[in-house]
């Protein structure tokens, strides 16, 4: 069973001038739709940084975890992030800080540079403006989506997409290389069964009580253990 060290807590013309550089091939605006399914800001704006970002690494989509990504929300920009960059919750290589921020860091593994992209406020235009979304790319959805904003009425949504699209990335990002400590590279752990329920769960993820080896889920009070989110 693979698991994270540390826990893990750790066909516009228009368009594909302004994007051209870094990961793929011009059609990866319409891929990366099909992969979240639905075209919205959020997304554009994972696009428009994972592009900037890998172009200013001149790095490639991840294969392995030779890059690095670290997201600061869990909203729609983040599916971007993964398609784009190679870098995915699967792999590991793919760090989730429950900040609420639009600000996504990429590093290489094998000279330690990084870029980070942070959305700029007047990324969605001026104050009161057409474009100004109150929702700022966040989906509402709790405190990782950090949306606190209205919602967008369609016609603003397109302005704001279309913004987003073709405003230079200085417009909408503050940009600047950095370095950061990486983050430990994903390691196969073994499985150990649960003595309640019987089923396999990461070695680094058993409670053990009473010289016993328990699952998490077995571990909590039934109410915790059939939440709303299941489980
Ligand atoms: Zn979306
Ligand atoms: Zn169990």
């Amino acid at each position: 069973m693979r698991g994270k060290r540390g826990g893990g807590h750790a066909g516009r013309p228009g368009v594909r001038k302004a994007v051209r550089c870094g990961a793929r091939s011009s059609g990866d605006l319409a891929e990366t739709v099909r992969f979240h399914g639905h075209m919205c800001p959020g997304l554009v704006i994972g696009y428009r940084a994972t592009k900037e970002a890998l172009a200013r690494l001149g790095a490639r989509r991840a294969e392995d975890e030779e890059i690095v990504a670290i997201v600061e929300n869990d909203s729609c920009s983040v599916d971007a992030v993964q398609w784009l960059s190679g870098c995915t919750f699967g792999k590991g290589n793919f760090f989730f800080r429950d900040y609420g921020k639009q600000v996504f860091t990429f590093a290489l593994r094998g000279s330690g540079r990084a870029v980070r992209v942070a959305l700029k406020p007047s990324a969605f235009g001026p104050p009161g403006g057409p474009s100004d979304g109150g929702g700022r790319g966040n989906r509402d959805r709790g405190p990782g989506g950090g949306g606190q904003g209205r919602a967008f009425r369609p016609e603003e949504r397109e302005a704001i997409t279309r913004r987003l699209l073709k405003a230079p990335a200085e417009e909408l990002f503050d940009i600047r290389e950095t370095r950061i400590s990486l983050p430990p590279k994903a390691v196969i752990h073994e499985s150990v069964v649960c003595e309640r329920c019987g089923e396999a769960a990461m070695a680094t993820r058993i409670v053990r009580k009473r010289g016993r080896a328990y699952c998490i889920p077995c571990t909590l009070k039934r109410g915790a253990r059939q939440g709303r989110w299941g489980g």
